[in-house]
């Protein structure tokens, strides 16, 4: 009887569920047949909205099966269209967005890296497009590669690209902005829109170092990307919930610009290899606005590109289609749910560019993947989508069909832009820098140079950068030693290697790395830039101008250096020009008004100099170097508390400017503030380095008693 009775109970309860079942999926299929599916309107008149989610993973939102909780996301998922195999051409921020903007391929546009290469004025973006059809365009993005001087702002009428140029040369740390910053900026300028508008909005959170606000640390303790990406999409709310309040419709569009490797394959972040977890990106598009009737999403598993966004953008705001661009609207597949396969290019250039290792190029065909290097790959990601099975070998007969797709493209390796021309070597030979030989150009790469085999190479700078950080200078040097040993031709280990060394406090050893790296054959750009700045600080400007002089003077970095070494030298006419060509380049270069301020003081008009500081720190309100010199204005015009101020900031900031750490003990000093003054002395005394700042190191040792 009991034993019955609970069978009955069982089974009502059994029962009961399953008519909540049947309840449910008929209510389901009620609104599955009821809601239409998701399709793109062709409208003229709507506001286009495309954020680029900065390294996050194809596989990272909730609604790719991430950990992550997206839910603003994947709310556009859930009533537009999912694309759950679309790729980027490029694994590096700058190229990839350069891709996603102009609708071309790398090798179309020219952008291989993120450092050493510029859009090419005149260069048709999305931007300039949607402005000739009479739109608003404005862009936030969050992080230095992306920065106007890059040329990405072409055809963006506002660009807030206002991130901290501190740090900027190095690969140690990239200045970035939060997301919930960059979507206030982009909040604003949405606010101020009368008429149609096409915005553009980046966010940089789940690039590394993956730090979240504390609050969603504690959500993902053991997983600080998904913290990151969770994050993200928390502080993309604010403005997806604006659009409905919009009086006309916004079509949506986001991506990422690559993924990230975590540990995939030995990578840790991005930037070597193109495997899935860094090419593939998520692609959702959607439409929201005022009006418009409840749709459900779609997801497509047919192949997307990035280079299909213009076309996909221009077909959906009913301008006609570009004829000169690779790709194709992706309006059709959308309604009908499925499309053809559009075979994709993608390429690794940073690695050959930097490192000297061989160049990176392959195709994706239909569910086939292709990887062009000295030891082939070939995947077959229907049935292996980690690609671990490469199996290049075993299918010979496919290797050759795919390899001539790829040929089908332009795959001619990148030259070096403007550093590798014999004219240069040459000049940089007369001054010395140079060997007997230059190292051979490579046009021929074996398996030694295969980023297989090099990834422990990737793996050893990248723990070079964690013991820097983490306070371990030497651990850093010797890490940058090794590499070096192995691959003379490394260029950001000798670049890195340099700045760890001068930022210790030895600037002598920092001058000879990089002179080391010329010697070696490393001719990049960055590395003369940084050689002649540091020059031009030792105060050996005589030989600083000489080499920046040998680089062309179409770089907001190179006119900066440059102006400094000038001015060193005794010539401030020609630093001025200098600094004015620069802000002709980027106009919110904080830099270049820091230093045209630092003219005007050495030039005695502190009027002048103040307002250029000024304008500098308006830019960019974290500029040390800016703070510094204006401190010294303050103090000129009987500012003295306000000088303190500005000192005190600056060394909050930057630790390093010792400049500050020296006016602050002889100001407070002068103003009878003892206490203070020997606080800050002492810490100049043990952190300035004696081989820059001997004669002030002896003066406020005597000024102290010390
Ligand atoms: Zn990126």
């Amino acid at each position: 009887m009991t034993a019955r009775g609970r069978a009955t109970r069982t089974g009502w309860l059994a029962y009961a569920a399953a008519l909540l079942a049947v309840a449910a999926a008929g209510l389901l299929a009620w609104w599955w047949l009821r809601t239409p599916a998701f399709a793109v309107a062709v409208r003229a008149d709507r506001n286009v909205l495309v954020i680029t989610i900065d390294t996050l993973r194809g596989d990272a939102l909730g609604s790719y099966g991430g950990r992550a909780a997206t839910p603003h996301l994947d709310g556009l998922a859930a009533h537009g269209a999912r694309f759950g195999f679309a790729h980027a051409h490029a694994v590096l921020t700058l190229p990839s967005h350069a891709s996603i903007l102009t609708g071309r391929y790398p090798y179309e546009h020219g952008i291989r890296d993120n450092s050493g290469f510029r859009v090419r004025s005149g260069e048709t973006t999305l931007a300039s497009r949607l402005k000739a059809l009479d739109f608003a365009t404005g862009a936030f993005v969050s992080a230095y590669p992306l920065d106007q001087r890059y040329g990405l702002n072409a055809g963006f009428g506002t660009y807030d690209d206002r991130v901290s140029e501190v740090g900027k040369t190095t690969e140690l740390v990239v200045p970035e902005r939060r997301a919930d910053e960059t979507v206030t900026s982009a909040l604003d300028w949405i606010g101020r829109q009368n008429g149609k508008w096409f915005a553009w909005v980046h966010v940089f959170d789940p690039h590394a170092p993956y730090k979240a606000p504390p609050d969603w640390q504690a959500k993902y303790p053991s997983d600080a990307y998904a913290a990151e990406v969770a994050w993200t999409d928390f502080a993309l709310g604010p403005l997806l919930d604006r659009l409905p309040q919009l009086s006309r419709p916004t079509l949506v569009v986001v991506t990422a610009d690559h993924g990230e490797g975590l540990g995939e394959h030995g990578e840790m972040t991005h930037g070597i290899f193109a495997y899935e977890s860094t090419l593939h990106v998520p692609l959702v598009l959607a439409e929201i606005g005022p009006g418009l009737p409840e749709r459900r999403g779609v997801t497509i598993t047919s192949p997307a590109r990035h280079v299909d966004i213009v076309p996909t953008v221009l077909d959906a705001v009913g301008a006609p289609a570009a004829g000169d661009l690779p790709g194709a609207s992706l309006v059709d597949v959308i309604a009908r749910g499925d499309g053809n396969d559009r075979p994709s290019y993608f390429e690794s250039m940073m690695p050959m560019l930097a490192r000297g290792w061989a160049p990176l190029r392959g195709v994706l065909v239909a569910r086939e993947k292709y990887i062009d290097l000295p030891i082939p790959e070939l995947y077959d990601l229907a049935a292996d989508k980690g690609e671990l099975q490469n199996v290049a070998a075993v299918r010979a007969d496919r290797s050759p069909v795919l390899q001539r797709v790829l040929q089908g493209f332009n795959v001619a390796p990148p030259n070096r832009p403007a550093e590798e021309t014999a004219g240069t070597r040459e000049r940089l030979r007369a001054l010395g820098y140079t060997g007997g030989s230059p190292a051979p150009a490579r046009d021929k790469y074996t398996e030694q140079d295969d980023p297989k085999r090099l990834i422990d190479l990737d793996q050893m700078l990248h723990r070079a950068r964690e013991r820097f950080q983490a306070g371990h200078a030497a651990d850093a040097v010797t890490l940058y030693q090794q590499v070096i040993a192995r691959r003379p031709d490394t260029a950001d280990a000798y670049r890195n290697m340099a700045f760890v060394l001068w930022q210790a406090g030895r600037p002598g050893q920092a001058i000879a790395t990089l002179e080391a790296a010329l010697k070696n054959g490393v001719t990049q750009r960055d590395i003369q830039v940084k050689l002649g700045t540091y020059l031009a600080e030792v105060g050996a400007a005589a030989k600083a101008v000489p080499l920046l002089e040998t680089l062309p003077q179409d770089d907001t970095e190179v006119l900066n250096a440059l102006g400094i070494a000038y001015a060193h030298s005794g010539r401030p006419a020609e630093a001025m020009r200098l600094f004015r060509r620069a802000l002709e380049f980027d106009a919110t270069s904080g830099l270049a008004h820091q230093n045209i301020g630092t003219l005007h003081l050495r030039a005695g008009d502190v009027k002048a100099a103040e307002t250029s500081l000024r304008e500098a720190l308006r830019i960019d309100p974290t500029l040390s170097g800016a703070l510094t010199t204006l401190g010294v204005v303050l103090v000129k015009t009987g500012r003295g508390p306000e000088a303190v101020e500005a000192w005190t900031r600056a060394v909050e900031l930057e630790p390093t400017e010792f400049d500050a750490l020296y006016n602050l003990t002889i100001e407070l000093l002068a103003e009878g503030r003892i206490d203070e003054a020997r606080k800050f002395g002492d810490r100049y005394l043990t952190s300035a380095p004696p081989a820059l700042y001997a004669s002030d190191l002896a003066h406020v040792r005597k000024l102290l008693g010390r």
